[in-house]
């Protein structure tokens, strides 16, 4: 287990993000196999215009996980969301126009690949959780799919509500409930940001029909070598083994996973990972016997993955 003051670093870091309440924390477990022993992989994040503060990732030592080492109280990220999050990220509380075209787009990609290689069917149903202003939704609401989509930064949502006319809701993933099940679920990009994504992951399984699929991406290690990705917003860091790992244990089997640009190839994006994979009771609680036999890394291939990425080349990124 790796000794690391977080008292000392959690008030410091808050302050210097600008909250000047205290919020509760716990050391994060592995959230993906519950283990507790991990080790150090990096000491400082990025809070935006070349600044670096000590925040520190680990990772797991029986599955290989990567995670950030303080977890907070719910209604710090609740908080953080709500007010901090678009302000840091673009300086302004209203999506752009050009964010929501971008969005648009990206959309329209990922439905033209889903069209041309499963066959879509009639009077679908698609949930994305993360879903921003909504965009990703529309394509499949044209064929007559009931959609819905939820995020927790309320001024995106009420754009993309009263502005865009699209159904989704300011809510939290974890507090998500729905009458009917859906055929596909898209998380893109925000599994890396939520509360809980085992209670996120649990909920899409309830609320999936039979043989529905679901599409997760996130920033990949070791692709992503920019160095903003380790940041206040990841809690944790994907890679094909852990997607497809996390996707296994809440009964799901992933069908491919790949770095093909599914949602197109914009230039901000471009160390986005993708996990396709469809509803698979068999392997839900199964997790031991799928640590037993598949999809382990260990502390030592990830760190190789971390010494050899880009990030390596400044100085701010310190074992
Ligand atoms: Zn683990």
């Amino acid at each position: 287990m790796t000794k690391l003051n977080l008292n000392k670093i959690s008030n410091y870091y808050l302050k210097k993000i600008g909250f000047d309440k205290k919020y509760k924390f716990k050391a994060r477990i592995c959230e993906i196999c519950n283990s507790k022993e991990n080790e150090l992989i990096q000491k400082k994040i990025s809070i935006g215009n070349k600044k670096f503060l000590d925040f520190p990732i680990v990772v797991c030592k029986k599955c290989g996980f990567v995670f950030q080492a303080i977890k907070y109280e719910k209604k710090f990220y609740k908080d953080f969301y709500g007010k901090m999050y678009r302000k840091i990220a673009y300086k302004n509380i209203d999506p752009s126009k050009a964010f929501i075209n971008r969005q648009k787009i990206r959309a329209k990609h990922f439905y033209n690949f889903m069209r041309s290689n499963f066959k879509l069917k009639k009077n679908g149903s698609m949930l994305d959780v993360g879903c921003s202003v909504g965009e990703f939704l529309r394509p499949f609401m044209r064929i007559g799919w009931n959609c819905f989509g939820n995020d927790p930064d309320k001024s995106f949502v009420e754009y993309g509500r009263k502005s865009l006319k699209l159904p989704i809701k300011y809510e939290m993933a974890e507090d998500m409930s729905f009458k009917s099940k859906f055929d596909l679920s898209i998380i893109i990009g925000s599994l890396e940001h939520c509360f809980d994504p085992n209670k996120v992951l649990n909920k899409i399984y309830k609320y999936s029909n039979k043989d529905a699929k679901i599409l997760i991406s996130g920033r990949g290690i070791p692709r992503s070598s920019n160095k903003i990705y380790f940041n206040h917003n990841h809690h944790r860091y994907f890679s094909y083994n852990s997607l497809e790992l996390i996707l296994m244990k809440h009964g799901f089997k992933p069908i491919f996973s790949t770095i093909y640009p599914i949602t197109g190839n914009a230039d901000e994006r471009k160390n986005e990972i993708f996990c396709l994979a469809v509803k698979y009771p068999k392997y839900r609680g199964k997790l031991k016997e799928i640590l037993k036999y598949s999809k382990i890394e260990t502390v030592k291939t990830v760190q190789y993955f971390f010494k050899n990425s880009e990030n390596r080349k400044t100085k701010h990124y310190i074992f």
